[in-house]
This record gives structure tokens, C-alpha cells and sequence, in this order.
């Protein structure tokens, strides 16, 4: 769920629907409890609560789908926990009680700190907002915080970025992701790119921008370890990083998507479907591909490079039995003599030029 849609928002989420909000809470619950039959016995190493904007449900609803999650599966003793959340929903009281619910990770949906941004991507909180809530954070206990910005924005100069970037600094985060806008289909950007009526900035501003990026979270003693993600040390998303290594995990949820038991999975999108089907006790799954070995591999190697220290060979060999040149043969060596991937203490990665072109070098890798 979300209070409105951003302009440029190409995932599953839903504006308004407060109604099916209790209805929904209740049937998550059901899947996770349902799920645990499937999954007995590991305590959870991490839980990741994520949206759309989870904090449009009330605190106490989120907390006891936490309690739930510790019910039936239990956390491991330093488990990460953590929650996306937007500004302007969420004030010092509701942080108190997911605080005290046992979350220790809060990644807050910035995208900027200028207010003329902030009106061009129809977001649903100001400036000032933001600022708050990050405070109120600290002021609950938190004490891994991540901000999510966006660059590349409609008329956006690299000077206004870097103004956005050092102002995020004044925030003492922990942890800064920080994406390149992209156009996705079946966005309000998307229709007005289509009737030239979006300004976006050139690849020379764009290529400034990252410069800006790397210069500034140098000094903040922030290190880049995904493509889009930057943290101080020890403050790395243990979550996430079980998706670039292309680990197993739980989903529950409508549209949630999945990996257990070598199979991708993916649930009905709409909420009132969901429910529904949780209510009648069928399947939610509306989607399941189960990988071949090969694929799989491609798979790990692509959603490896994503990160800076790239993918052991050793792993992926332990992982699936084959090596990197059985698999690409010669297309890998040329990759590597144009400049765009390297060896590095026996992990295959992305280069910096091979990060500026990162997606042309994964589909050739698909
Ligand atoms: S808050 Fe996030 S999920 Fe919700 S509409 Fe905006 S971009 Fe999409």
C-alpha cells in the first residue's frame, strides 16, 4: 500500500485501500504462520518488511506481524530487522513502538531533500518532513539508518545533487542507496517522456553526478559495495546482500517475490486477491520457475556483479560444479581485455568503466 503513486513508480503498490488494511494484516499473518509449517526450525538471520510504504499500516499492526514472525520461526540472537518507511507517515510515537517491537534497521524513502524534486516526482512528503523523520528515528533508537536518494531527476544540475547528497550527510546515516531514475513503462514519467515533456539531465551530468557521489562518500568514509548502495563500515544490508549472492529466502505478502527450494516464486499482486485466496486457504503463488543449472549460474554471476567485490569462482564452482569458462568460454576473456570486468583475488568484477555500462555487460552474461 501507498498514500498516493509516485510519477516514476513502476512496483506493486496501491494508493489508498485503508479499508482492506486490517483484512490484509490478518491474512499475512495466516501466510507466515503457514509458510512456518513448510520451514521448520531456522530462526530468522533477517527480516526485511518492504513495500510500497509498509508505514501506511499502523505501528501496532506492523509490530505484531513482527511478533508473529518471532512466534513461529524466532530470531537469531543479532538478527537484522529491518523496515522501509516514508516520511509523512510515520511520527516519533510509531517509531517508538517498531523500535521497541524489536526492529534495529530503519531505511527511510527519501529521494530528496529539495522541495522542487520532491513536487516534480509527486512525492507525498516535503523536506522538512524528511529531516524529521530521520531525527525522530534517532530520538526512538535507531541506530542503523539508511537513506534512499534518487539522481538523474527531472532538471536536476550535478550542483543540486550534490546539495541533496551533503544534506543527507548532515543526517548522520548509516547506510545511503542511492538510484539513478529510470524510466519504466506505464509511469506518469514514462507518458510525459513520451510527449517531450520531460527534461532529463545528459550523460555528461550524469556521469558528474556519480563523480559527486564517489568524491562525497569518500569523505564521509562511506564505501560503495553495490552498484547503488554505500555504508559505513559494519552497516552493510546483511538482507539484501542474500539476494546478490543469490541466496535463498522467505517472501510472504501480496506480490512478493520469493527463492526456496531452487524455485523463484512469485504471489497475486492485488491485495484483495490475496486476501481472499489466504481466507479460502489456495495458493497465492501465481508464479514459479525453477532454474536449470545453467541458467541458475548465469543468474548468480549476473546479480553478483552488482556488488564491488564481484563473484568467488570458488563459490560458484562449489555452488553448481562448473567454472566461469565452461560456461562463456571466450565472450568472458574478451569482456575482460575491453576493460569492462577483472580478476581480483579470485572474484570476477566489474571494473569502473564496466560499472558506467553495468547493464550492457550483465546482458551479455545473461
Ligand atoms: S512510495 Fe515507493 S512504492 Fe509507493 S508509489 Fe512511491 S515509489 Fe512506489
Amino acid at each position: 500500500f501507498c498514500k498516493s503513486k509516485c510519477f516514476y513508480c513502476s512496483f506493486s503498490s496501491f494508493a489508498g485501500m485503508q479499508s482492506l488494511h486490517g483484512r490484509y494484516c490478518t491474512a499475512l499473518q495466516k501466510e507466515i504462520r503457514t509458510h512456518h509449517r513448510k520451514q521448520q526450525g531456522t530462526p530468522l538471520a533477517t527480516l526485511f518488511i518492504g513495500g510500497g510504504t509498509p508505514t501506511v499500516l499502523r505501528a501496532k499492526q506492523l509490530s505484531e506481524i513482527i511478533d508473529m514472525c518471532d512466534q513461529v520461526y524466532g530470531f537469531e540472537p543479532d538478527a537484522e530487522i529491518s523496515i522501509e518507511a516514508n516520511p509523512g507517515t510515520i511520527d516519533v510515537a510509531d517509531l517508538q513502538i517498531l523500535r521497541d517491537s524489536g526492529l534495529n534497521r530503519i531505511s527511510f524513502g527519501i529521494q530528496s531533500f529539495l522541495e522542487q524534486d520532491l513536487l516534480e516526482l509527486d512525492r507525498a512528503h516535503n523536506s522538512a518532513e524528511g529531516m524529521r523523520a530521520v531525527e525522530n528515528a534517532r530520538h526512538a533508537g535507531f541506530d542503523n539508518i539508511s537513506l534512499d536518494l534518487m539522481y538523474g531527476l527531472p532538471s536536476q544540475s550535478p550542483e543540486a545533487w550534490q546539495q541533496n547528497l551533503e544534506q543527507a550527510f548532515t543526517c548522520e546515516p548509516e547506510h545511503l542507496s542511492l538510484y539513478q531514475l529510470t524510466i519504466e513503462k506505464e509511469t506518469e514519467f514514462y507518458r510525459r517522456l513520451q510527449k517531450n515533456q520531460l527534461a532529463l539531465p545528459d550523460e555528461d551530468a550524469i556521469v558528474e553526478m556519480d563523480e559527486v557521489t564517489e568524491l562525497l562518500c569518500e569523505k564521509h568514509a562511506f564505501s560503495r559495495y553495490e552498484i547503488s548502495n554505500y555504508a559505513k563500515p559494519g552497516f552493510r544490508c546483511r538482507h539484501n546482500l542474500v539476494y546478490w549472492h543469490n541466496e535463498e529466502y522467505l517472501a510472504c505478502g501480496a506480490g512478493a517475490v520469493g527463492y526456496a527450494e531452487g524455485i523463484r516464486s512469485k504471489s497475486v499482486e492485488d491485495p484483495l486477491s490475496y486476501c481472499v485466496k489466504i481466507e479460502q486457504e489456495k495458493d497465492v503463488i501465481v508464479q514459479r520457475e525453477k532454474l536449470d543449472c545453467e541458467a541458475s549460474f548465469r543468474e548468480s554471476v549476473v546479480i553478483g556483479l552488482r556488488l564491488v567485490k564481484g563473484v568467488s569462482e570458488h563459490r560458484l564452482f562449489e555452488r553448481y560444479g562448473i567454472s566461469l569458462a565452461e560456461v562463456y568460454g571466450t565472450h568472458l576473456p574478451k569482456l575482460v581485455q575491453g576493460g569492462f570486468l577483472e580478476y581480483s583475488h579470485g572474484y570476477l568484477r566489474l571494473t569502473p568503466r564496466g560499472f558506467r555500462v553495468a547493464n550492457t555487460v550483465m546482458a551479455e552474461l545473461v
